[in-house]
């Protein structure tokens, strides 16, 4: 017997979640690029019904009607099938425990979100890894890696911190090869930056199959991670099961109210889309052009791989760019020790990654 309480098999295997750094010491101005946060903010009007919010002593809305509403409204959804969460962290959670138990398998990919082991391994499931293709999610390698025991494969598309996608038919492969009592949860946290012919988020997959869920998330492209608002689109039946377990109140009043508002602010979401697709296409010119190899992205955040020569790795790198205020993301806990990932930002700080990097690689003299 113990002296003391012991957590369940599985909990005590988890590395906590660690987020993106926001300080850098004895720094002015901090350029903060290190979470996929937007540098335009939140929709003004946002910030307005914030602002105008009343009666936090009234228990909000338990089921978050007028922001299933509004995001039903936008996609042609039907609001019985949505459920709001506290971030789609919470929701990717909810989902893995109401259909993951002991022993059971959830499957994700090599370089997949954080999140997803920690769901598996809270839920005392056992995490299943799939190699991916130059940093890409593999169909194959992830039909490969699935057994009886498998009832969960997660899949982000697009991926963080690759920033690589599938294509919609690939989507599709996997989904036909995968048993149907298995769920296939699609994160879709970045489709809003997406620019692909090919690329869809799979709200028809979703519509049309027993088995699929889609998590999105407010905390991107919306820009309010703070507030932690993210919803998923299942079938009837999934949705009644994660019902069963969700906190009766897990979205907050002026999350929700915030939500609305800006759910409908297409000008400010086209805003967002126009200021990445040009910063991203100019990071990655700028950054091949210093000799650094970039991952191509179709999120909202860039890959950057460095040498693994003395003096330029990506540590290196990472302090250089702190001492000047730049804070990325070290990732080697998503297995890549050798890269950093770098958030879109701002025009100022966009530069200033260009311009501190090519101090940092020796080129300022002969560039
Ligand atoms: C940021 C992110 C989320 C969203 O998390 P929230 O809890 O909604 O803030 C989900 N999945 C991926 C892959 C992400 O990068």
């Amino acid at each position: 017997m113990s002296a003391r309480p012991e957590p369940r098999p599985g909990v005590l295997k988890i590395d906590a979640y660690v987020p993106g750094k926001s300080k850098a010491a004895g720094v002015a101005k901090i350029h903060k690029l290190s979470s996929n946060e937007t540098p335009l903010g939140p929709s003004p009007k946002a910030i307005e019904a914030l602002r105008t919010f009343d009666h936090l002593e009234h228990y909000p809305d338990g089921t978050a009607t007028q922001l299933r509403e509004a995001i039903a409204a936008k996609y042609g959804l039907d609001p019985h099938r949505i459920i709001c969460g506290s971030g789609s962290d919470e929701l990717l959670s909810l989902i893995t425990s109401t259909y993951v138990g002991p022993g059971d398998e959830g499957l994700f990919t090599e370089h997949g979100f954080l999140v997803y082991r920690i769901a598996v391994l809270a839920a005392g499931g056992v995490p299943v890894v799939a190699e991916e293709k130059n940093y890409r999610a593999d169909v194959d390698a992830i039909l490969a890696k699935v057994t009886p025991r498998t009832k969960i494969v997660f899949l982000a598309n697009p991926n963080n911190p690759t920033g690589t996608y599938l294509p919609f038919d690939e989507v599709k492969r996997l989904h036909a090869g995968l048993p149907s009592h298995v769920v296939l949860v699609l994160d879709a946290a970045y489709a809003e930056y997406v620019r692909r012919n090919d690329y869809e988020a799979g709200l028809e997959l979703v519509a049309t199959a027993e088995n699929v869920v889609m998590t999105r998330t407010f905390s991107k492209i919306y820009g309010l991670a703070n507030l932690r608002i993210g919803w998923m689109v299942a079938p009837a039946h999934i949705i009644d099961a994660v019902n069963r377990i969700r906190g009766p109140f897990n979205v907050n009043g002026p999350a929700i109210a915030a939500g609305v508002a800006a759910i409908q602010d297409e000008a400010h979401i086209a805003k967002a889309i126009e200021h990445n697709e040009t910063w991203l296409a100019w990071l990655t010119r700028e950054l091949e052009a210093l000799g650094l190899k970039v991952t191509p992205s179709v999120g909202n955040f860039l890959l950057i791989h460095f040498p693994q020569e003395e003096g330029r790795t990506a540590k290196d790198a990472d302090a250089f760019l702190t001492s000047r205020g730049l804070i990325l993301r070290r990732i080697e806990a998503y297995g890549l020790p050798h890269a950093l990932r770098l958030t879109i930002g701002d025009e100022e700080a966009n530069r200033l990654v260009v311009s501190t990097l090519r101090e940092f690689l020796g080129k300022g003299d002969h560039a």
